[in-house]
């Protein structure tokens, strides 16, 4: 009973959370309740700690809004390209030299695989930001693996699991290092990388066979879901991440700089974070604060640390804190950013303003730090600061974006561009609060009438 009233308790936790999101959850919930008694090849490998991962609201109503994800580049890849690329993705994580010795691990056991090494990557930084110790209720290390997950896996020293061929199932092995799954072993980077690209080989090979065989997934694009979710994937969200991480990381490898592409409002504008197209699932004129004000900007979804770069050329307007109540923000020069004793923060947190023209300004707001001073000339993409949480409340961190145009702000959506970025119609996030400024308003509009009401019959008492 213990394993299936576990079951029942984990779906209980799900039913709130899908049943709120969406028709689609809804019903695959539905379904894997009524399959859940249905023959499957083998009991679903999941993880042990479920409760705390949830469907992100970021994701998207329809992941075929996703375009196809670029190739790796051909070739084993240039060991020192990737370092420094891996490097750049979790800096400040740990030191550039751990780091490093992390990038030729993922190569090496990307290699011996025959996996992809910049998805291998980008698993490495969504999963630990490249912290081999990093122990969570999800799992171990750099690729966050729960070796209970595979119990059922492991045979003799190698990885056993089941490939769907036409109408049969057939068998096929992995090597793995010798140690295999051993919570000890798996703290070194060397060891878990190995392990990790063999299971990732194999939810590769094994998908979409275990998709037919498991009902109760949601609709998602490919094996990486798996490797967070096990054999009934759950939401989409860590595998858009983890592709988006893939996307910075090839970018970085081939040291890419986009070009600037013409917009209705005369300045050339590039993507202010890397990796594009971005989700954004907040977009102006959401509710703020149960609707005491409204919200002005974009916010893209984003990890702490990111580099966010200049959308256009133009000259720092401003760097420095939003100060809470109406007033004047605070200049701060970047270099005493580390030193003064922070203020209280208004919603806007630490954030530089861009001058591009004559009143079109742009806006980065709850950076975690920037590097620019007023009066500094910036380039379209020029390094401005890094994505952080400052001035924020409830939400993770994310990147609030307005764009000013002669004292107005307006959409950045429609002036980035939907190759750039993905906005809030398309995403989870923008229903529900649709659908809660339409629950204030009616409230707000019961709280009116009945004031009205009451107005009346006190009138009508006087005359009387
Ligand atoms: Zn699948």
């Amino acid at each position: 009973m213990g394993e299936n009233r576990r079951r029942r308790d984990a779906y209980n936790t799900w039913d709130v959370i899908f049943l709120r999101l969406s028709p689609f959850g809804a019903a695959a919930l539905l379904a894997a309740e009524v399959l859940a008694v249905a023959e499957t090849p083998w009991p679903a490998r999941r993880r042990h700690s479920e409760d705390g991962l949830r469907p992100g609201v970021h994701e998207l109503k329809d992941i075929r809004r996703w375009p196809a994800e670029p190739v790796s580049p051909p070739g084993p890849p240039d060991p020192s390209r990737f370092r420094a690329a891996l490097s750049g993705l979790c800096e400040g994580m740990a030191t550039a030299r751990a780091i490093g010795h992390v990038a030729d691990n993922v190569r090496e056991a990307a290699a011996e695989a025959g996996v992809d090494p910049f998805l291998l990557g980008a698993l490495v930084y969504r999963a630990s930001r490249c912290n081999p110790r990093l122990q969570t209720p999800f799992g171990i290390g750099l690729l966050q693996i729960e070796p209970r997950m595979f119990a059922a896996n492991l045979h003799g020293g190698k990885l056993v699991y089941q490939v769907q061929q036409g109408e049969a199932w057939a068998e096929r092995t992995r090597p793995l290092p010798r140690g295999g799954l051993h919570p000890m072993l798996l703290e070194e980077p060397r060891h878990h990388l190995r392990v990790g690209a063999a299971l990732l080989g194999m939810w590769q090979d094994q998908h979409p066979g275990i998709d037919q065989a498991f009902a109760g997934s949601v609709p998602h694009r490919s094996a990486v879901a798996h490797f967070g979710w096990g054999d009934v994937v759950r939401g989409t969200g860590g595998e858009d991440r983890a592709f988006t991480a893939r996307r910075r990381l090839i970018e970085r490898y081939l040291d890419k700089r986009p070009a600037p592409h013409p917009t209705s409002l005369g300045i050339a504008v590039v993507s202010p974070l890397q990796g594009t197209p971005r989700v954004a699932p907040s977009g102006p004129g959401e509710d703020r604060e149960q609707g005491a004000r409204a919200h002005r900007g974009l916010d893209i979804d984003a990890t702490t640390g990111e580099p966010v770069g200049s959308l256009a050329d133009g000259v720092v307007w401003f760097a420095g804190f939003d100060l809470p109540g109406r007033v004047r923000p605070k200049p701060v020069p970047p270099e005493e950013l580390g030193q003064t004793p922070r203020p209280p923060m208004g919603a806007g947190g630490l954030f530089v303003c861009v001058r591009h023209t004559e009143g079109i300004f742009s806006c980065y707001m709850h950076l975690s730090s920037y590097r620019v001073h007023i009066n500094d000339r910036v380039k379209a993409g020029d390094c401005l600061g890094a994505v952080g949480r400052s001035g924020v409340k409830s939400s993770g961190s994310h990147l609030h974006l307005e764009i000013h145009v002669k004292g107005d702000a307006v959409d950045p959506a429609p002036i980035l561009g939907p190759e750039l970025v993905i906005p809030p119609q398309d995403t989870v996030a923008h229903e529900l609060a649709l659908q809660s400024k339409k629950l204030r308003l009616k409230h707000e509009r019961r709280v009116r009438w009945r004031a009205h009401l009451a107005a009346r019959k006190d009138a009508s008492a006087r005359r009387e």
